[in-house]
């Protein structure tokens, strides 16, 4: 198959169907605008999560030069961060700038026609980002947010410093914090050993009597 086929063409044919949908899946190549209005279109290509998208590839690069290890796209957590360091207890998120509303960047500007929709959008996005951070803070998850911008090849080892450095602070803090919740622990069973040795020898100077 030379030409490339469009999706409307062969909707009627399995085969062409078939590769219609390989290509709508492999390579986004063919032109949604035959058959969706803009606004459909939008809302379908928002819905394309886009893993291993490439300034996430290069920040995942640097961090593991750096000698970080991570999970990634974590279907267990809250909003399944792109990046997760279990070992500091740290999630990033590689945020689009547009998608996600970076505020005061040169690259996200509100596009002049369906102003409003794309405003409204962008700020249901932003809802559910700060859902899923209250979510993955109340787990005791330090959350990182890397914007895309950030991630440009002028910014890139700035941003992948950064970024390192404060997930080795977070990792401190979790260490910090669970260290001080173990002391807690052994402080109170301390404790509680010894008002029962306290309890007993009371009981045995009763019975003596
Ligand atoms: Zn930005």
């Amino acid at each position: 198959m030379l030409n490339r086929p469009t999706f409307g063409g062969h909707i009627n044919s399995g085969w062409g169907f078939f590769h219609s949908f390989r290509y709508f899946c492999n390579e986004k190549t063919f032109s949604m605008s035959d058959f969706l209005s803009k606004e459909e279109r939008s809302v379908r290509m928002s819905r394309i999560r886009s893993v291993n998208t490439k300034p996430e590839i290069l920040l995942r690069r640097g961090l593991w030069q750096n000698g970080f290890r991570y999970r990634v796209n974590d279907k267990n957590l809250s909003g399944r961060p792109d990046i997760v360091l279990p070992k500091y207890r740290t999630v990033v998120f590689v945020h689009g700038c547009f998608w996600h509303g970076h505020k005061g960047c040169k690259v996200y500007s509100v596009p002049k026609t369906n102003t409003e929709f794309w405003l409204a959008k962008v700020a249901r996005n932003q809802e559910r980002d700060q859902e899923v951070w209250r979510k993955l803070e109340a787990k005791g998850w330090s959350v990182i947010i890397v914007w895309e911008c950030q991630l440009k090849k002028a910014n890139l080892e700035e941003t992948i410093n950064r970024v390192s450095g404060e997930i080795v602070r977070n990792g401190e803090t979790y260490r910090a914090a669970k260290e001080e919740r173990r002391k807690a622990r052994e402080e109170y069973r301390r404790e509680r050993k010894a008002r029962k040795e306290r309890e007993q020898s009371l009981l045995e100077e009763v019975k003596s009597l």
